[in-house]
């Protein structure tokens, strides 16, 4: 249905800056339509990145024709005869539309198991992945778990780390000792690949970050908590993303945390 709209549309807007804001964006602008992508925040995926990295991002997507409108808040919907045709911003901004897409986040629809969670509905579980109740295991964007990689408890939304932590929680459920039952320590990784640009996260966008452009496509940001790095973002330049998992991994330490996004450091 996303894709017959896309095609059909001639003027849309998609309502949501973050990792999947932009696919949506993307998408409508690829099959013609003039499409307005409206973030709330100063710049895309403000989560985890400034402004000088999104700016490259946001290159893009106006190289594809999006009109990225940033500092814009959704307030209001207008429509004649049952169809939209505006979205009004809370500045009083009209954007006329034909459709509307919209990435602001996403609800746990998690009434089908009575286990311990989260105010939010999220799943609770612990190191193997188990609830409070012992028999039943969980995984997935609703889940809410004890990280041992991160020490803390922890949500992470990606293909990868749902389907290995569907892997572990179905191990953890079949291991017949509680030596064979292993913790969940993995290091998440979400990549958007619809530019020649790629762009990559990986670990914990939290903490303290260094960072630094170093050409029209290249971009990196590293992550630390104390002297322990545990994130990156990388526009570009990707050399050394299963270094850094295993870096994230080891709870190594660094000093020269600039070091750290020269390129010579990982050639
Ligand atoms: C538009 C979009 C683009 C994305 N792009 C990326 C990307 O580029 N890279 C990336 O890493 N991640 C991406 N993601 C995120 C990724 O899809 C999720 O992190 C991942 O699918 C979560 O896995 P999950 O198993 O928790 O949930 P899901 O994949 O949603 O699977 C849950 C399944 O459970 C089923 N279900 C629900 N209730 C019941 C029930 N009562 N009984 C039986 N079955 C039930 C649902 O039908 C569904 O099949 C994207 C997500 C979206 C929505």
């Amino acid at each position: 249905e996303i894709k017959k709209a896309a095609e059909e549309s001639e003027e849309a807007v998609v309502i949501g800056g973050g990792l999947l804001g932009i696919d949506l964006a993307v998408a409508f602008a690829e099959n013609g339509a003039d499409t307005h992508y409206l973030i709330r925040g100063s710049n895309w995926w403000s989560r985890g990145l400034d402004e000088e990295g999104a700016g490259i991002i946001h290159d893009k997507l106006e190289d594809l024709g999006v009109n990225v409108v940033t500092d814009t808040e959704a307030s209001d919907f207008i429509s004649e005869d049952g169809e939209v045709t505006k979205v009004v911003s809370e500045g009083g901004e009209a954007f006329s539309c034909d459709n509307v897409a919209i990435a602001i986040g996403q609800t746990p629809n998690s009434e089908i198991v009575d286990v311990e969670k989260t105010d939010g509905g999220l799943i609770q579980v612990d190191e193997f992945l188990r609830t409070s109740d012992e028999d039943i295991y969980a995984a997935g964007n609703m889940v809410e778990y004890y990280s041992p990689v991160f020490e803390e408890r922890t949500v992470k939304g990606s293909w990868d780390h749902s389907d290995a932590m569907g892997e572990r929680a179905g191990k953890n459920m079949v291991a017949e000792s509680s030596e064979e039952r292993k913790a969940f320590d993995y290091v998440n990784t979400y990549g958007v690949g619809h530019f020649t640009t790629q762009f990559l996260a990986i670990g914990d966008w939290t903490g303290e970050p260094v960072s630094k452009k170093h050409d029209e496509n290249h971009y990196r940001r590293l992550y630390f908590k104390d002297d322990r790095i545990v994130g990156a973002v990388m526009i570009g330049y990707t050399r050394g993303q299963e270094q850094l998992k295993e870096m994230i991994k080891d709870k190594e330490e660094f000093d020269d945390r600039e070091a750290l996004l020269e390129k010579s450091y990982w050639e």
